[in-house]
């Protein structure tokens, strides 16, 4: 995770978020997926966010391919635009 989300992580607005979640942790069949329905909502998000690198559709801030970052229920906006769910299959 970036500095950004670190700092993030460790302040009072995100003290309580869960530890967090890389796109590699897709491969891990114990992480939670989000639902179809947020990953989408969570996309679309990312695609008016100025912080989304439209070639790669990578986010400037944590790094992430956010096609991949935004099916993990537990992932979250660096910039707090969206949050980990409990809404997972
Ligand atoms: S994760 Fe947040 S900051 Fe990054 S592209 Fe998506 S909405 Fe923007």
């Amino acid at each position: 995770m970036s500095k950004i989300s670190d700092r993030f992580r460790n302040s009072d607005k995100g003290k309580n978020l869960p530890k967090p979640v890389r796109p590699w942790d897709l491969l891990k069949t114990s992480e939670p997926r989000a639902t179809d329905d947020v990953a989408s909502d969570r996309l679309s998000i990312c695609r008016s966010c100025p912080e989304l690198l439209p070639l790669t559709g990578q986010c400037k801030k944590c790094g992430c391919v956010m096609n991949l970052k935004v099916k993990l229920a537990k992932a979250y906006c660096p910039l707090h635009k969206w949050a980990p769910t409990h809404d997972w299959e």
